[in-house]
């Protein structure tokens, strides 16, 4: 697994647990509004990688101060060693929140048999019409809508979230996006954060709407 950044402490990431954050390297969309674009290609740019027997170093001394861990991107499920480095996680004694986009329904279906995961986040972009707008290339529209019933199926504790990206989602395409909701499943709007918008013609788009703020990486 390819480790970009590591945020040691966050009250508001899991619902519940203080948590550390693992952000990793590589996603397999490129949503025009995604903000950590430094975490999109497969490799790291820049400021390299961290190597993940480091974070579980990191972890181990400070379980006393942690009870949970996120591991978020870039997208996870693309990452080879995934499920090895949750049991590892596990084996300290932290809960684990996996963020995902979905694509990998292959990937979400062992780590929820394996009873891996104590949260899943996962994101729902756009409408299935819409989608491969909001993600940046066409998407199996079908492998997203196999992860929202295998997580809302799971019996784990989850929520699906979604980006107001008001120049791109109307109030009809979130709308339609409720009614895809598996019923008692928890829907997040997210506030759209233009400022480091990957596609440059969002950028100039002001901030609106109201919700959860995303987290960037932060370097150890
Ligand atoms: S918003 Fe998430 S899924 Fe989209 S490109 Fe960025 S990291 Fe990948």
């Amino acid at each position: 697994m390819i480790v970009a950044g590591f945020q040691k402490f966050s009250l508001t990431d899991f619902p519940g647990r203080v948590c550390s954050i693992i952000f990793t390297q590589g996603c397999n969309f490129r949503c025009p509004f995604c903000h950590n674009g430094e975490l999109i290609p497969r490799r790291p740019t820049g400021r390299g990688s961290i190597p993940a027997g480091e974070v579980l170093r990191l972890l181990e001394s400070r379980k006393e101060m942690v009870d949970g861990v996120v591991i978020s991107g870039g997208e996870p499920t693309i990452q080879k060693g995934l499920a090895g480095i949750m049991e590892r996680i596990r084996s300290i004694g932290c809960r684990i929140k996996l963020d995902t986009n979905g694509s990998r329904p292959e990937v979400l279906d062992r780590i929820i048999m394996d009873g891996l995961a104590d949260y899943i986040a996962m994101d729902i972009k756009a409408p299935p019409e819409k989608y491969h707008l909001l993600a940046g290339r066409e998407v199996q529209v079908e492998s997203i809508l196999e992860s929202m019933r295998m997580i809302a199926g799971s019996g784990i504790r989850h929520e699906f979230r979604t980006t107001r990206v008001t120049p791109l989602l109307s109030n009809a395409d979130i709308l339609e996006i409720k009614m895809l909701l598996p019923e008692g499943s928890a829907h997040i709007l997210q506030r759209f954060n233009s400022v480091n918008s990957l596609d440059p013609e969002l950028r100039r788009e002001p901030a609106a709407g109201a919700g959860m703020e995303q987290t960037g990486p932060e370097l150890l």
